[in-house]
C-alpha cells in the first residue's frame, strides 16, 4: 500500500533530504585529503546539493502562497491544500476542493492534468 502525504510536507522532506546528501557528499571529502582536487570536487558537489536544498525551499514558499487554507473537517485544524485534493498535514484526512470527487477514495492522480 502505498502511504500518502501532504505535498508541502512530501518537498519539505525532500529538501531536507538535499541536506543530508550534500553533508554525507562534503563529509566523504575528507577521506581525499590527499588530493585537493578531489577533495575540492567532493566539496562543490555537496555546496551543489545544500544551494539545489535552497531553492527547494524557495519553491516551498512559492507554492505556499498558491496553497488553500482549510480547516480540516476531521481535526478541525487549519492546514493548507494544494491542488485538487490533497492530504490534511496534522490528521492525514483526505480533502478535495472538487464536489465531484467527495466521497471517492483518495487518489493523486486527479491532481494530474489529463
Ligand atoms: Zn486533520
Amino acid at each position: 500500500m502505498v502511504k500518502y502525504s501532504s505535498k508541502i510536507n512530501k518537498i519539505r522532506s525532500f529538501a531536507l533530504g538535499l541536506i543530508f546528501v550534500g553533508f554525507i557528499v562534503m563529509y566523504g571529502g575528507i577521506f581525499f585529503r590527499n588530493s585537493p582536487l578531489i577533495m575540492t570536487i567532493f566539496m562543490i558537489l555537496g555546496l551543489l546539493f545544500i544551494i539545489a536544498s535552497t531553492v527547494v525551499y524557495f519553491w516551498i514558499g512559492m507554492l505556499s502562497t498558491k496553497t488553500i487554507q482549510v480547516v480540516c473537517p476531521n481535526c478541525q485544524r487549519h492546514t493548507k491544500m494544494l491542488g485538487r485534493v490533497d492530504m490534511c498535514m496534522y490528521c492525514r484526512e483526505p480533502l478535495t476542493l472538487d464536489q465531484s470527487l467527495e466521497g471517492k477514495e483518495f487518489d493523486e492522480n486527479y491532481n494530474r492534468k489529463k
